[in-house]
């Protein structure tokens, strides 16, 4: 499914395409490239924090643990 994120920062709209209707984890504008932790439930943005990237690398090496396989 396809879900479209507007940026709290710029307002710029990504796309983001997802295998499941609930996600954690990091996003990237790809309009004003700031960085953002943001959770989605049943299809719909439920929260969408802004992150530093020393965060962001955390997050996604904490995510890479948990799914070791298939996941980027
Ligand atoms: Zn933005």
């Amino acid at each position: 499914m396809l879900i479209k994120i507007a940026c709290p920062n710029c307002g710029g709209e990504t796309t983001f395409s997802l295998s499941q209707e609930s996600y954690e984890g990091p996003f990237r504008c790809w309009k004003c490239h700031n960085l953002f932790r943001i959770s989605l439930a049943n299809g719909a943005v439920a929260s969408c924090e802004t992150m530093s990237s020393e965060e962001a690398d955390r997050l996604t090496e904490e995510l890479r643990k948990k799914r070791p396989s298939g996941y980027y």
